[in-house]
């Protein structure tokens, strides 16, 4: 692979443990939509929120009924799909935004770098690729940018582009995947895509011609609840356990 030029990252679950932060950002969340909830004379205990918050995003990711529409990032309507769910619509939601701030909060501060994430990206910079972030819209405009500015590495990526904002649509639309090679002046042939999913990472990068690399993060792609893998389609160019892996896999 001595023609590649760029390496392209997706941020959650491929740099950052983000399940850890997307876990402590509902437990927050819970808290709060609890006590609202408690305001108004509707006895949902933090744990009982949580376990519907849990469904919620479950279904978000991997949907099997069709209520939660796919790439649903605004977490705003997630609190707003627990209220329809308990049948509580109708009570007041000026807290709505506010605990999707609060929740965002809690997920920044509780998702570190994979253990060799750091290393690995110095190491690609020192052997002179041109390295950028593409990630989607957290739904709350700017939140992924101030997300990406939080990585300790950041300054080691030449810079981000956010599908969703800087382009009309999320992964895996193409657009994402073309304006990033545009701006590092690369054809997507010369780029790698790095991601842990690949209905949203594999497919959009694949289908721009970029070559494609899985990390392979479990439980993400593979089905929590009855333990069948997902369908791998498209397949990755190349499938890793661990990010370390990509140097010796691009010099190959
Ligand atoms: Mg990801």
């Amino acid at each position: 692979m001595t023609d590649i030029r760029g390496v392209v990252f997706d941020l959650d679950n491929t740099l950052l443990q983000s399940r850890l932060g997307a876990a402590a950002g509902l437990r927050v969340a819970a808290s709060e939509i609890s006590q609202e909830l408690r305001k108004h004379g509707l006895p949902f205990s933090k744990l009982q929120v949580l376990r519907k918050l849990n469904v919620i995003e479950r279904e978000r990711r991997a949907p099997s009924s069709g209520l939660v529409p796919r790439n649903l990032y605004d977490r705003d309507n997630w609190w707003k799909l627990l209220l329809k769910d308990i049948h509580a619509s109708q009570i007041p939601r000026q807290w709505i935004h506010k605990t999707t701030l609060q929740y965002w909060d809690a997920y920044q501060n509780s998702s570190p770098p994979f253990s060799d994430a750091e290393a690995t990206v110095r190491a690609l910079k020192q052997q002179g690729y041109r390295l950028a972030i593409v990630s989607d819209s957290d739904g709350t405009r700017g939140m992924k940018k101030k997300r990406v500015n939080a990585v300790p590495f950041r300054s080691l990526f030449e810079f981000t582009i956010v599908a969703g904002e800087d382009t009309p649509k999320v992964k895996p639309s193409k657009a994402p995947f073309r304006l990033v090679a545009r701006k590092l002046g690369l054809s997507t042939e010369k780029c790698a895509y790095i991601g842990d999913n690949p209905q949203t990472d594999i497919a959009g990068a694949k289908a721009v011609g970029m070559t494609t690399i899985l990390v392979k993060r479990k439980p993400y792609w593979v089905r929590v609840d009855d333990g069948d893998p997902l369908v791998m389609d498209p397949r990755p160019s190349f499938e890793i356990n661990a990010l370390r892996e990509i140097p010796a896999l691009l010099a190959s």
